[in-house]
């Protein structure tokens, strides 16, 4: 289950020193220790391992080092998504413009000579950790629904088109599912739009909760319809999950009294699983979901359709 609070802004934020003599590293070290979560490295290919097994905030990098130098671990985290926007600052003893020029040309944020003065980069690494931070913030809210706190549908749309290409090449299942709320325009009409929202709130965090496995995404697709993206899920598979989040929500037994369907909120699902032996369709799957829902809709509500059933 995708988790909201990974990104946990109010932590002490993480700075990697990569710098091959030690002496120089201790000097950092003794400098930074009370204000910031430190990690060393004593080389490039060091350094790359550490950024892998544990996201650092910044990262301050020598450029002359044996075996990997700086400019090519820089060049190799610019180069990966995942690690393009940690803010790079190289600490070098080399002199010219050219590499300064070089260094920022590879997507470093700044370029410090040694010797160092270590009050200047002391506000240099505070400058540009208030900047990440402000990014890390931009980056979460924009990819949450205001109302729900879930994942909203630019979220949703990301890990779709990152499951997709995965699942397609590899030939193994996916599954999406449209969950529309029933009668939802009734129960604000009965009840008023505040308490519509309060449960959409709790249909939202109901349903985030019923889903188990890792990769598996609830979203909310706009208004009162949500989105689940299910890697590595079949159509039966699918179906059994969909049939799962709609009891969820009927046992939340949220009174509907204006309904034609249940005297509680129920929901309609439509289902949409790949084909593995067709590639197309991996991109069909909202489609096929939304068709599928408006079937469940005609059909007289909820329950769960699946598309080709
Ligand atoms: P159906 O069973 O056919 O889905 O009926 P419905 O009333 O749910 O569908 P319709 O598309 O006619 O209306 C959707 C309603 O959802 C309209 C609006 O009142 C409600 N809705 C959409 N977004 C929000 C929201 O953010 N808050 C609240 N309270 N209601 C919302
Ligand atoms: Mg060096
Ligand atoms: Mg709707
Ligand atoms: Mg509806």
């Amino acid at each position: 289950m995708e988790m909201l609070d990974d990104l946990d802004l109010g932590r002490r934020q993480r700075i990697l020193i990569v710098e091959d003599v030690k002496l120089n590293a201790q000097i950092l070290v003794n400098a930074l220790k009370d204000t910031y979560d430190l990690r060393v490295a004593y080389n490039g290919v060091q350094a790359l391992a550490m950024v892998k097994e544990e996201m650092p905030d910044l990262i301050l990098l020598d450029i002359i080092m044996p075996e990997m130098d700086g400019y090519e671990v820089c060049a190799r985290l610019q180069a990966d998504p995942n690690t393009r926007d940690i803010p790079i600052l190289f600490l070098t003893a080399l002199e010219g413009d050219q590499n300064e020029a070089y260094g920022l040309e590879l997507g470093a944020m700044d370029y410090i000579r040694k010797p160092f003065n270590l009050p200047i980069v002391k506000a240099k690494i505070r400058n540009h950790l208030e900047l990440k931070r402000y990014k890390d913030i931009l980056k979460r809210d924009s990819r949450i629904d205001g109302l729900t706190r879930i994942p909203n549908r630019r979220r949703f749309d990301e890990a779709y088109a990152e499951e997709r290409e995965g699942a397609r090449r590899n030939q193994t299942p996916l599954a999406v599912l449209i969950i529309d709320l029933d009668r939802f325009k009734l129960y604000n009409d009965t009840y008023g739009h505040l308490q519509g929202d309060d449960v959409l709130k709790l249909v939202a965090i109901t349903l985030y909760h019923s889903v188990h496995r890792p990769g598996d995404l609830v979203a909310r697709w706009g208004g009162e319809e949500f989105a689940v993206l299910l890697p590595d899920t079949d159509r039966e598979g699918a179906r059994h999950v969909a049939e799962r989040l709609r009891t969820a929500v009927t046992d939340l037994e949220i009174l509907h009294e204006a309904s034609p369907v249940a005297a509680v909120l129920t929901v309609s699902i439509g289902v949409a699983a790949a084909k593995v032996e067709d590639p197309a369709s991996y991109d069909l799957l909202l489609q096929w979901a939304d068709e599928a829902v408006y079937r469940a809709k005609a059909e007289g509500r909820n329950r769960v359709v699946a598309y080709g059933d």
